[in-house]
């Protein structure tokens, strides 16, 4: 491992950005291009699995931004032009003439092309085989002028000089200490810093765990309305509580589905995560019988108890970004959207601090408002899913919230002023939280969410 060191500035880099997924790799993106000099290191060596294959289209202007629409559009990725959501029964009554979809209220389906994003020239966005799609971001930074070291951890930042964090690096048994003038943590639920710094603390609302994998030869259509929709994502909510499956196109015949659930239930099977997954799919007979005919193409994967946040996620020459800031639940397909967003957000701060020669926190104040206004939009969304999720789909149907609620699918949720589909769909909630003979009292969820657990920083 070679790192030369920049003389006059005492520093080997000006940024060391901690991991290479999307996060870290936009961030890397945008500071090489501002001329900054910035060293990305990944313990792993990609193309990597990594779970979160389906994107939204608040992806694609960030994508632009950096440069590398072009090298995306150019893998193939399958094109993702909507969403749909189905569910077990008719979804029940209508207490509010919310103009019912011909499968009733428990199910919808939207198009992005059905609301213009600023910034987004393109109708679609992907579902990605993230080994691929990571790697073409990392070795977009480097064309950019970022040095990747990949397989190299680090294992922590020592941050006794303010002005010159050390970062502290390994390959195997070789050891070294990297000096920068500021460090961007973008290692992913690995969360490096914020367990160093102790400000991680798990979401006091959600603890879901995923059981997924991949499948050859699912029939995507087997649970549409047409065979337009056969490259949505789908999300199928499962009979049990909390509990709903994803199926995301990675290729023209191979199908991601995963099985997202409880803690408390995942915890009774969780020697048996295949029984586990099967048990749940079984569930919706006609989603059981459409998998069971296919081929398994990868190992059953678990993903545990993933939902935290940091008391923190900015300080004197150190700020987090993407999972390592914040992570909720994958309902939405938020994630890497929150990774690359985030670290748009982020750098224009970072090259507005290197231009003044100062790193120190108050000079990220921009980011971390704008990233608390994002992620707390997308918390509350997320949330009033699970407390009332016929809601959501009660809205997505009606014409007078349907728009609203595409724009927060679309992922714009960085605005100053609050979504006015959240604020409508918060007052519904509240109005069947507070009516013991509302008709759809009886279908509230467990999961509630307070006001302070929005955000925690
Ligand atoms: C069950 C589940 C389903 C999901 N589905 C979706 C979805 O459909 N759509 C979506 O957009 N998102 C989804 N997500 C979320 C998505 O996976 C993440 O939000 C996204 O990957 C975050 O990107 P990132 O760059 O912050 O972190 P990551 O992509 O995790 O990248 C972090 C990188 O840092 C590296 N690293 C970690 N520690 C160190 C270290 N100490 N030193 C060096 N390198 C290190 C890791 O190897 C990794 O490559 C899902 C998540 C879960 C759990």
């Amino acid at each position: 491992m070679t790192v030369t060191t920049d003389q006059q500035s005492g520093s080997d880099f000006d940024i060391a950005v901690i991991g290479g997924g999307p996060a870290g790799s936009t961030t890397a993106s945008y500071l090489a291009r501002a001329g900054l000099s910035v060293a990305v290191f990944e313990s792993e060596t990609f193309p990597r699995e990594h779970v979160g294959e389906s994107l939204v289209p608040a992806t694609t202007p960030v994508l632009i931004d950096i440069g590398a629409i072009d090298k995306i559009e150019a893998a193939g990725f399958p094109k993702k032009y909507g969403a749909a959501w189905t569910s077990a029964g008719d979804g029940g009554a209508d207490p509010l003439g919310f103009q019912v979809h011909e499968h009733g209220l428990g199910t919808a389906d939207v198009l992005f092309n059905e609301r213009e994003q600023l910034g987004v020239d393109r109708d679609y966005t992907w579902h990605v085989d993230r080994g691929q799609f990571d790697l073409i971001l990392l070795k977009h930074a480097e064309s950019l002028g970022a040095q990747v070291f990949s397989g190299v951890r680090v294992h922590s930042v020592d941050f006794a000089d303010r002005d010159r964090p050390v970062v502290r690096i390994g390959m195997g048994p070789h050891k070294s200490d990297v000096r920068v003038r500021m460090v961007v943590d973008a290692s992913g639920r690995g969360t490096l810093l914020g367990r160093q710094l102790k400000v991680k603390v798990p979401d006091p609302v959600f603890n879901q765990y995923a059981v997924h994998s991949w499948f050859e030869g699912l029939d995507r259509t087997a649970l549409a309305d047409t065979t337009q929709q056969a490259d949505y994502i789908f999300i199928h909510f499962l009979p049990l509580e909390d509990t709903w499956v994803w199926q995301i196109p990675i290729t023209e015949t191979i199908t991601s589905v995963g099985v997202v659930t409880q803690k408390a239930r995942f915890r009774e099977n969780k020697d048996d995560l295949e029984g586990f997954f099967w048990d749940s799919v079984a569930s919706r007979p006609e989603l059981f019988k459409a998998l069971k005919d296919t081929e398994r193409v990868r190992p059953f994967k678990a993903e545990g108890d993933y939902s935290y946040g940091m008391r923190k996620v900015a300080g004197d020459s150190m700020l987090l970004v993407g999972d390592a800031a914040r992570f909720v639940d994958p309902i939405f397909s938020s994630g890497v959207s929150v990774a690359m967003n985030s670290a748009r957000l982020a750098c224009a701060d970072i090259i507005a601090a290197a231009e003044a020669g100062d790193f120190r926190e108050h000079r990220f104040e921009t980011y971390v408002g704008k990233l608390r206004r994002g992620v707390s939009n997308w918390y509350e969304f997320i949330s009033i899913y699970y407390r009332l999720n016929i809601l959501f789909t009660a809205f997505v149907q009606d014409p007078r919230y349907r728009i609203g609620v595409l724009k927060l699918l679309q992922g714009d949720v960085y605005d100053n002023e609050e979504p006015t589909a959240l604020v409508a769909m918060r007052e519904f909630l509240a109005a069947v939280e507070n009516d013991p003979t509302h008709l759809w009292h009886d279908r509230l969820g467990n999961l509630r969410v307070s006001q302070e657990s929005k955000c925690l920083f």
